[in-house]
């Protein structure tokens, strides 16, 4: 045989081996099951295609966890998830359905909204596959770490624009952003099935007050912020005002009239719930990091960020050099804390949500996240 046949061939063995790998490494992600169990108190586990068939046997389908107080009340959704390279969401969500007591009014907690965007990663971002937490009693558990948009082998191709059915134009790749998809499309793409799920969720339930659970690049300028509907204002104002007063520095940003797609902006607009969004500071996601792996999502310490503090070019306090992601599950939790008794002061009576067992922000720096987990 040639000596050219026998350098082809090795070349091509060569390639089959890695892709075999590649691959298997695709199927793993795309076939992972999370270990999300629901909380001792979790009333009922609805499906989010429920309030929108056209999801039924889709990948855009997800669990929605009910916990449902003895006595009647007022109602609270939370979305974590929405975009799944934003860990601290998703977890602060898990955390609440796992640990949370209601004793008035309904909490629906949503951890993987954009369920498909869960199983692959950002092209080129070096971003980790999973994330482990050891639980309190030894055991490890494995969470995804996603991607900020729905996974192109469930909705392809993105067209060159996408135009959101407000007529706003953006760039194609943002058709699979759920975040940019509200109020959605009952039969559309299937980042806009969820969408119009949750819209019709919210209508369908009545449900009072909604929080989208996001975090956002050191460098990016809404960070450690609260973004509220213009109708939810008095709510998150006088939230924010709590959570400073506990020494948890929390921005207030309204939502922009004119940039369409997005939860504070469209279930504010389409529904009758108080929408707020929250972001918190995660340094697996920003331009200015340096070495990417699991170890940077969860404590976010990194000299690059350290420099780039130094130089004032952040938005968030790194002034410890890390950013770890109990402070930032914590400040979620608090913030769920402040705008539930924010929402209790101006609702009616007969409207409250009483919900006890959220671990406090002091508790979750002191025993981090892996001690609230089943
Ligand atoms: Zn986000």
């Amino acid at each position: 045989m040639k000596k050219s046949y026998i350098s082809g061939l090795c070349l091509l063995l060569c390639a089959a081996v890695i892709g075999a790998i590649a691959g298997k490494s695709f199927y793993d992600k795309r076939h992972f099951v999370e270990d999300i169990f629901p909380g001792d108190h979790v009333t009922e586990v609805m499906m989010l295609s429920e309030f929108n068939p056209n999801l039924e046997g889709t990948i855009g389908d997800t669990e929605i966890y009910v916990l449902k107080g003895e006595a009647e009340g007022g109602s609270l959704l939370v979305l974590g998830g929405t975009h799944p390279n934003e860990p601290a969401g998703h977890m602060a969500a898990i955390l609440l359905e796992e640990n949370a007591l209601v004793t008035a009014g309904t909490v629906y907690v949503i951890p993987s909204i954009n369920h498909s965007a869960f199983t692959h990663n950002d092209a080129l971002e070096g971003s980790p596959q999973y994330l482990h937490f050891t639980n309190q009693s030894g055991e490890v558990r494995t969470f995804h770490y996603g991607s900020r948009a729905t996974n192109p082998i469930d909705q392809w191709p993105d067209p060159n624009i996408y135009t959101h059915t407000s007529g706003q134009g953006l760039s194609g790749s943002e058709t699979r952003n759920l975040n940019r998809c509200y109020p959605g499309i009952a039969d559309g793409t299937i980042t806009e099935r969820v969408a119009y799920a949750v819209t019709n969720m919210i209508n369908t339930l009545g449900i009072d007050m909604e929080i989208d659970l996001h975090e956002s690049s050191p460098e990016y300028a809404v960070n450690n912020a609260t973004v509220a509907h213009e109708r939810a204002m008095a709510i998150a104002a006088d939230g924010v005002l709590d959570l400073e007063l506990s020494d948890i520095s929390m921005s207030l940003e309204p939502s922009p009239v004119s940039l369409h797609g997005l939860t504070h902006r469209e279930l504010g607009d389409f529904t009758n719930t108080y929408a707020l969004l929250m972001e918190t500071g995660n340094p697996s996601q920003g331009r200015l990091r340096g070495y990417t792996d699991e170890a940077l999502a969860l404590t976010g310490a990194d000299p690059c960020y350290v420099i780039n503090y130094d130089l004032g070019l952040l938005y968030v306090d790194y002034s410890s050099g890390d950013f770890p992601i109990e402070l930032r599950v914590g400040r979620h939790l608090a913030g769920i804390n402040a705008y539930i008794d924010a929402y209790n002061r101006v609702a009616d009576a007969n409207r409250q949500i009483v919900v006890e067992g959220i671990p406090s922000y002091d508790e979750m720096l002191e025993n981090k996240v892996g001690y609230y987990l089943k």
